[in-house]
Order: C-alpha cells, then structure tokens, then sequence
C-alpha cells in the first residue's frame, strides 16, 4: 500500500466492475455498435485483407495501468480490430458454411453473459440445466427424432460447444461402452469407421480417445455413390477386421458432408451399425436444420438406429456460436465414461440421482447457459419462419446453381442437396493440370477482391469452388453480384490464358 501513490489509489477504489448503471450506459452503446455494424456490413471486404502480425503494429505492447474510456476503446475496435475481421454475417460471405447470427441468438448470448452462471450441476443453476432439457426436446421434436432421444426416457439431449465435442464424447461412450461388455478386448483392438468424407473431429476424437490411427479407417466414397458411403465397402472391411480379430465398434455417417453435403444412407449403415454391435453415430452438423422442414425430413430417416445424433444450431439455425445438440439414447452410457464425483461438488439431489449433471454429458466441468440461445430463437421466431429461413437459402442456392448452369464455362460438379453448390470453371482442353490452376486463381481472384468470400474443397481429385448460401442478410441480389464477379473474374483469367 505504501508503495502504491495517490492516483493508483483512487482508481482502485473507483473500480465497480459490475455496476449496474454503468452497464445500462456502455451496454447501450455497444449495442449500438454492433447494430451500426450490421446496417454496414456490406461495406466491408468481406475476407479481411490484413497481413499476419498486422495488430501488433499498431496496438500498445502492454496494458493500460489506468481505465480508459469506452470511446476510445470502441474507436480502436472500429478503426484496428474491425479491418482484421472476416465478416461471417455478412450477405456475401458464401466460404465454409454459414455460422448464423440473429437477433435473438445475440440477446440469448447477452443474457447469457448477464447471469454469468457455471451450470455444471443442477444446483449450480436449476434453471440452466431445466431449461436445457426443455429446449433439447423442443428441438428434437421439430426434427422428429425418434422418442428414445427425448428426455422422458433413458436418453436426452445436451448442447456441447461444437461438432467436434459430440462426436468425441460420443465416440468415449461408445469405447467405454465396448470395453465394458467384453474385457477380453483391448483398446488396441477397437476400430472405428467413417468415410473419407467424414469430417476431420472424427480423426481427432479418435486421436483424443487413444483409438490407434491405423485402426481409424476413412473408407473411400467416389462420385458413383455422390460420395457417400457405400454400405458394400464398410461391409467387407467389418468382416475383414474380424475376421483378423480386430473389434469394429464405432460407426460415423454424415448428413450433409462438408466438401459437397453427401448423405450417406443412415437406413442401410444403421442396420450394419446394429448387426456388428456398434454404436451408430450421425453427423449433421450442417444439414441438420434443413431437416426442420418436412420437405427435407427424409435425409434423416434411419436415425432410429443412431445412438447418437448431432447438429448445429449455430451453423443454420440462427443460434449464435456455440451451441452444438447432442442427442443419445442411453444417457447413461455418456455418464459412465465422463462423470467424475470429487467430494467438493457433491451435493443431496445429486446423490439421489433426482437430477441431471450436464458436467457428466461433456468434457469440460464448467458450462454456460447456451440453451437461452435457442430457447429465444424458438420463442422470437416459432418453427414456422425457421422453415422458411431455411427454403430461402436453398431457393437462393438453386437460383445460383440454375445461373451456372447457364454458362458453359462453369460445371456444378456435385448434386446440390441443401443450400451448397460445387462447382469449378471447365479447363481449356490443353490445360496441363487439369485447370487446377485456373481455379485456385479464380479462387483467389474473387477473394482478394474483398466483394464476396467462397471456399474451397478437392472432389475425386479436382480442386472445386464451393457457394454455401446461409448468411442470415444474403438475398437474390447478393446471389447476383457474387455471379456476376465469378464471370468478369473468369473472363479475364480464361483471356491471360489463351494468351
Ligand atoms: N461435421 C460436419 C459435417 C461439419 O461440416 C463440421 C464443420 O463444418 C463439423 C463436423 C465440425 O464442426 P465444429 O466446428 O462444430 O466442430
């Protein structure tokens, strides 16, 4: 204290961290931030265009000793952050796929933040874990899942951060699971299937769970099956594996893949999954929210033989990131591989099991309160215009598939399921590696441009361009603009190589 001089002290006793007029006054002015983001998104280069290290240059290289005041800080973010960020929400961001934000989803977050709760056990907040289930069987009954995911019996849902999260605790239920019925069997022996269009948190939950690589097996796909998985291969390669005593026990099938939104057949794969005992999960992550629509249900039957079955609220379903559902059958099988029950978190409802401990459902202990996200996206918006939202898209995505189409110089290279187009410009005929170049530079081109952000993707081979339509402020004209780019950009690169 003696050290400390006058002015330090006087700050310190300024500081009220959580005062509640001062939140009123600085709260209203980052909503009008973000707010006055939003009305000009557009004119922003939607892929930021900094280079690596840029923000070092130009902000202090330590923290300020004394307060500063919100302008200032709000003026830095408009001026140095903002030119760093790559605008998601933006009507012209097509790249990946679509991580949405709403209204409701952003006032979800904020209440979020407000309370501020850990809910890793129900007495740490009833209502977090309470409000969870609910939305959970909102959520799956939207999505006609089988009842058995629902919480009124052995299983349930649960938000986890990502994809990535799911598949790994489903893949330690399902390891544990196997382990358990037969101790006969090592970890060494235990092998796990998906497709060489089965997202890469398959890869890694395997590398987490200490499931041997080589026992990680990516069966191929080709365009002859659309690049799903064929039921013939996986067959062969189970009866293969035990036969040289190896214990096939994981199976991931995906609903709408990541490169081209392949399904694979769940009715087909589950009754494979069912017949070698193994736990059955399914990605649809992405694709998931179409199937709200009854239009699109179908993608998702067989899903009664899943074990488990995720999806992304916070890629399509304007729930802002992160909220990741989770749905099992036994929820018991995700509490034997993950509770833990260290004597300071006990508690007398707990020990008489009259309640759910989502800490048991996941990896980490602590979670926030991520089901007010979708709890206010259900309520502010109702299941009918999330339908809509989601035929919007995939009418946007038609239109822009029908538009090249229309162009000889362009090729959609994969069906259009959902709301995402493949496609590439068609390489000259005495092109040398097969217009690679051509498009990672068209790639490139309209990139750099700053107007519109696309991905990309390698199909049998061949480097594709990629348009996920999804942006919550994407409409036909955007769909125009971004075509019209991809002509005048081809045009010019199709000219400098006939040259
Ligand atoms: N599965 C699929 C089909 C995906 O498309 C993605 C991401 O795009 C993931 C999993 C991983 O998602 P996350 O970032 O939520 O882990």
């Amino acid at each position: 204290m003696e050290n400390c001089n006058g002015e330090d002290m006087k700050q310190r006793v300024a500081l009220k961290p959580m005062d509640a007029e001062q939140l009123r006054e600085y709260g209203h002015k980052v909503v009008d931030f973000v707010a006055d983001y939003y009305k000009s998104i557009e004119s922003f280069p939607v892929l930021s265009q900094v280079k690596p290290g840029y923000l070092k240059e130009i902000l202090p290289q330590s923290a300020p000793n004394h307060p500063e005041p919100l302008e200032d800080v709000l003026n830095d973010l408009q001026h140095k952050i903002v030119p760093g960020v790559t605008h998601w929400q933006s009507p012209n961001y097509f790249a990946y796929f679509p991580s949405n934000s709403s209204t409701a989803g952003f006032l979800g977050e904020m209440l979020s933040a407000g309370f501020n709760i850990v809910g890793f056990s129900w007495l740490t907040s009833p209502a977090a874990t309470e409000l969870e289930v609910i939305v959970m069987d909102w959520l799956a009954k939207m999505l006609k899942l089988p009842e058995q995911f629902l919480s009124s019996g052995n299983g349930g849902g649960v938000i986890q951060g990502t994809a990535s999260e799911a598949v790994l605790v489903a893949l330690l239920a399902a390891r544990d699971r196997t382990l358990r019925r037969d101790e006969s069997v090592g970890i060494d022996r235990l092998v796990v299937y998906g497709s060489d269009q089965t997202h890469s948190a398959l890869k890694k939950a395997c590398q987490i769970a200490g499931i041997h690589p080589k026992n990680c097996r990516l069966l191929p796909t080709s365009s002859s099956t659309n690049y799903a998985l064929n039921p013939k291969v996986l067959c062969e390669t189970i009866s293969e594996d035990s036969r040289t005593g190896l214990c096939p026990f994981f199976l991931c099938a995906t609903v709408g893949t990541t490169s081209s939104t392949a399904v694979d057949p769940l009715p087909a794969l589950g009754k494979i999954a069912k017949d070698s005992k193994m736990w059955f999960h399914v990605d649809a992550a992405y694709a998931g929210s179409a199937c709200i629509c009854p239009e699109y249900r179908h993608y998702l039957d067989g899903v009664e033989e899943a074990d488990s079955f995720n999806m992304n609220a916070h890629k399509w379903l304007l729930t802002n990131f992160d909220c990741s559902a989770l749905w099992v059958k036994d929820s018991n099988s995700l509490v034997q591989a993950l509770s833990t029950n260290p004597e300071f978190l006990k508690n007398k409802v707990s020990e008489e099991r009259l309640v759910i401990d989502y800490k048991d459902w996941q990896v980490p202990l602590g979670r926030r309160f991520r089901s007010l996200k979708l709890w206010m996206v259900m309520r502010l918006y109702g299941s009918e215009n999330l339908q809509n939202y989601i035929r919007g898209h995939i009418k946007l995505a038609e239109y822009f598939e029908q538009l090249l189409v229309g162009d000889p110089r362009f090729k959609v290279v994969a069906p259009r399921t959902f709301a995402l187009v493949c496609f590439r410009l068609e390489a000259p005929k005495n092109s040398p590696d097969n217009g690679e170049k051509l498009n990672r530079d068209l790639l490139e081109a309209v990139n750099s441009s700053g107007d519109i952000f696309l991905s990309h993707t390698v199909l049998s081979g061949q480097f594709i361009l990629r348009v996920a339509v999804g942006a919550p402020l994407t409409e036909e004209r955007h769909i125009k603009a971004a075509w019209k780019l991809l002509q005048e950009k081809a045009t010019l690169l199709l000219e400098q190589d006939a040259l």
